[in-house]
């Protein structure tokens, strides 16, 4: 093994909790975080109850305050990366309410800004540069794969032909497109275009993309120099839709449509996680889009990590909370 983890956490789950900051203008909110531990522990506090009860406390295998950087958050997530690269499958999921972070975690807030750069981009770049190095005695090969679930449709949003885009009869990732990573500026292009193309159809961009889930897939090919013994691993990256709930009495139509979708598929992929956690013998894979298209990545010898995005501000304590227990039971 050339860039195994070191192995201290047991398991192949792992979850990370990460809570944003208060933004510019939000000065004065009251929090509901109450107290990060060295050791992954997190008290919240709820507001709206009184004594003992109003305190709980969870365990994660890291948490992240409001003040971690994006390296930081990057630097214990490397090595599961780097796994790759000894042939694992690996899922990174971000998980939590819209607002919650999500996107700031696995992108960033501004491409061109390398110290803001999340998790996928960071990953990439670090996976290309590797196999560039030629330390090892492997020679890889680096490919991408950008989708999004919709619905429960896949797009492919590489694809050269946006307005055929969608696959209404079950692309499957293995079907959407490939694009050689072959430099440094392929990989700000490709996430470029895989950025644009998730706007393409959509009215409002913001309001669209947290309700779909967007996976970037990374797929390493290494041939042993040696002995012309291959591998493969892969890595997703998985910005997920937004976890809030909606008001059934509020939404009608295709908003309604949406929301019972995006519930379906998260707690699809609660099951299949917790199954996984529970060495299950029967994981329910078959029941959404995201679990079926992941399934080869999830169980196994695959890795996953899940970080759980909050909101500190108090009037988000009820998606917090919902947010947290979905934590517990993949934990
Ligand atoms: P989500 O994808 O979960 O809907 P975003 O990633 O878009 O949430 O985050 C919502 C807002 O909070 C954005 O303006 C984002 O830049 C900001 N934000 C989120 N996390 C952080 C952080 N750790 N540090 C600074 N700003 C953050
Ligand atoms: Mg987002």
């Amino acid at each position: 093994r050339l860039y195994n983890e070191v192995q201290d956490l047991k398991g192949n789950i792992r979850v990370y909790c990460r809570i944003r900051p208060f933004l510019r203008g939000q000065n004065g909110k009251q929090t509901t975080i109450e107290y990060i531990g060295e050791d992954g522990e997190l008290g919240i506090v709820n507001p709206s109850k009184q004594g003992k009860d109003s305190h709980r406390l969870f365990k994660f295998n890291k948490v992240y305050g409001p003040a971690a950087t994006q390296a930081e958050v990057f630097s214990d997530t490397q090595p599961l990366v780097r796994s790759v690269l000894d042939g694992y499958n690996v899922c990174i999921f971000a998980y939590g309410q819209t607002g919650s972070g999500k996107t700031y975690t696995m992108t960033g807030p501004n491409a061109a800004s390398k110290e803001e750069w999340g998790v996928n981009y960071r990953a990439l770049s670090d996976l290309f540069e590797i196999t560039q190095s030629r330390r090892s005695s492997f020679m890889y090969e680096i490919g991408v794969q950008m989708v999004e679930i919709y619905n429960e449709q896949v797009r492919d949003l590489l694809s050269s032909d946006m307005k055929n885009s969608f696959h209404p009869h079950g692309l499957a990732v293995p079907d959407a497109t490939m694009l050689p990573v072959k430099s440094t500026s392929d990989v700000m292009e490709l996430m470029d275009i895989g950025q644009k193309n998730r706007s393409v159809g959509a009215t409002a961009m913001n309001e669209r993309s947290s309700r779909s889930h967007s996976i970037v897939t990374i797929h390493a090919w290494g041939t042993d120099l040696k002995t012309g013994a291959s591998l493969r691993g892969s890595l997703h990256l998985v910005d997920l839709a937004g976890s809030e709930r909606v008001d059934r009495s509020e939404v009608t139509g295709e908003r309604l449509r949406e929301a019972q979708h995006i519930n379906k598929s998260l707690s699809a992929l609660g099951d299949v996680i917790f199954a996984l956690a529970q060495k299950s013998s029967h994981v329910p894979y078959r029941n959404s889009k995201l679990t079926q298209v992941l399934q080869s990545s999830l169980g196994g010898q695959a890795k996953t990590l899940m970080f759980v995005q909050l909101n500190p501000d108090v009037n988000s304590f009820s998606e917090t909370a919902s947010t947290l227990k979905f934590a517990e039971r993949v934990s």
